[in-house]
């Protein structure tokens, strides 16, 4: 099952959203846009599992 995320659902004003194929490649793909536009954010365990919460099923 494809997995999906968007940055509005984080809370984040911001209209980034992605798809993938699975989980970790959907997370790799936030991850870089974190890096990229979110440089606030501090990339950790946590985030990671916040980003892994915020997915749904597409
Ligand atoms: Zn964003």
């Amino acid at each position: 099952m494809a997995k999906s995320i968007s940055c509005k659902d984080a809370g984040a004003d911001c209209g980034w959203s992605a798809t993938a194929e699975t989980e970790e490649q959907l997370l790799e793909k936030t991850i870089e846009h974190v890096k990229e536009s979110h440089k606030e954010l501090h990339v950790s365990p946590e985030l990671y599992d916040k980003i892994k919460s915020l997915m749904k099923d597409v």
